[in-house]
């Protein structure tokens, strides 16, 4: 066996694991495939040995009686090697209809090792049948609108059907495929992110693969909207929960609101963030005939928690807020200038701000422009406390715990002396000599400021 194939060996093996085992397809079609198959997976790793051949078998030196030759792979499918510490690529339509699946060996084609070459032979049949159910399964949604191309992109966490064509990044211009791979990968980051800080496990989440489809044209986010997230609108919709609980946004990139390909970035980073908050929630929780938050948004009991949330994670990408959901109200008007830090630590100075304990019980639907910002800056202070307790606070909330006693257990408050907490930490935090506001969990450590990535 030549290094170059041993070194491929289970890297194949891996991703066709991840493959069977890692998907969580929206109709189950896959995943039903995905039974069927694990059955000759399960025999190729156990039935050792399995890379040798048979007694009396000749060796091959053209595959080092493998079964397999290398494949020289299009170098524009390097990004399917894309992986983090907790995600990688699972499935692409480019890939998949590329020669050879993407895949970086092929069948020994004159195999002198019979044994290993049919080996080899049921592996890539085997893929390729997983890839050709997968695929079918993403492309139902051409029926519903018309598209020239889509990408379809898996990743651990995310399935994108993506249909933005040619984007602009640092002034390079991305193919469709291009930039699926690089928002995959924003998302991913942004996912271990969002857990690394609040504390969120997979474990708890009803879901941990979130399906989202973006589209170029707002006639076809219109028209796919309806079947897969429950709602048509023009702007972004979203579903979690449900019969099947998945977890679901059909958005487009509007140009007047998202001029730029950060503009998008940041919009969607929003969403995910009402997305991971709402899949968190674990039935075990409960007792017997219990049901907590249903649905499982924060939205409509939670809203300050919620929106605070949103753009808390929004911001991060670069320190700017500009996403208001369609159900959130004051679309249109818009509070203070787009200094967010600048504007609340004003309003404190002055002693005029909201207040909480009124706020506390508004849906996210009903806070104004100016309402969003403080629940921006009281999430911000209650992070400063706490951020590793914002999982236990979620928690807490999809139990329908009331938030006086979420502001106790969690963070140590009182609802009495909370503004005043806060209102001090603001006129520090805040203030404009101070030159990096608010507070960033990663400002400790040595990666410095958030980065646009
Ligand atoms: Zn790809
Ligand atoms: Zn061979
Ligand atoms: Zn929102």
């Amino acid at each position: 066996m030549s290094p170059r194939a041993r070194r491929l060996l289970p890297r194949c093996y891996n991703r066709a694991l991840a493959r069977l085992f890692g998907s969580e397809p929206m109709h189950h079609v896959s995943s039903l495939c995905g039974a069927r198959l694990r059955g000759w997976l399960f025999c190729l790793l156990v039935c050792a040995p399995v890379f040798a051949q048979q007694p009396g078998e000749a060796l091959c030196g053209r595959c080092g009686t493998t079964g397999k030759q290398e494949f020289d792979v299009d170098r524009a499918l390097a990004v399917e090697h894309e992986h983090g510490e907790q995600w990688e690529v699972l499935f692409c339509s480019e890939a998949i209809e590329s020669k050879n699946m993407g895949l970086d060996w092929i069948v020994c084609p004159h195999c002198r090792t019979a044994s290993l070459q049919e080996l080899a032979q049921t592996e890539w049949d085997a893929i390729a049948e997983t890839n050709r159910v997968w695929l079918e399964e993403r492309r139902r949604m051409e029926r519903l609108a018309e598209f020239d191309e889509v990408v379809y992109l898996e990743t651990t966490h995310f399935i994108l059907s993506w249909n933005l064509s040619k984007m602009k990044v640092d002034r390079k211009t991305l193919r469709m495929h291009e930039s699926a791979h690089l928002f995959a990968r924003r998302f991913e980051e942004f996912y271990a992110e969002f857990q690394a800080i609040t504390r969120v496990v997979d474990e708890d989440n009803m879901r941990n693969k979130h399906f989202v489809f973006a589209f170029e044209e707002g006639a076809q986010a219109l028209a796919v909207g309806p079947t897969y997230a429950g709602l048509s609108h023009s702007g972004t919709v979203k579903r979690t929960g449900g019969a099947d609980k998945d977890s679901v946004i059909v958005t487009w990139r509007q140009k007047s609101e998202h001029p730029s390909e950060g503009d998008f970035h940041r919009h969607l980073i929003h969403n995910l963030t009402h997305q991971l908050t709402s899949v968190y929630r674990n039935t075990s929780w409960f007792t017997p005939g219990q049901f907590g938050l249903a649905p499982p948004w924060l939205n409509d009991d939670y809203g300050w928690f919620d929106a605070g949330l949103a753009h808390w994670f929004e911001r991060r990408v670069d320190g700017r807020s500009e996403t208001y959901c369609f159900r959130e109200q004051d679309v249109g008007s818009r509070w203070g200038g787009g200094d967010w830090h600048r504007n609340v630590w004003k309003a404190v100075m002055a002693e005029e701000w909201p207040s909480f304990a009124l706020l506390l019980n508004k849906p996210t639907q009903s806070l104004t422009a100016r309402e969003h910002q403080f629940c921006w800056s009281w999430v911000d202070f209650l992070l400063s406390r706490n951020a590793e307790g914002t999982a236990q606070a979620i928690k807490l909330a999809k139990m329908e715990t009331p938030t006086r006693e979420i502001l106790r257990e969690v963070y140590r408050l009182s609802m009495l002396s909370f503004e005043e907490d806060w209102a001090e930490w603001v006129k520090q935090a805040y203030a404009p000599s101070n030159k990096d506001p608010g507070f960033d969990p990663r400002r400790d450590d040595d990666q410095g400021a958030p980065q646009r990535r």
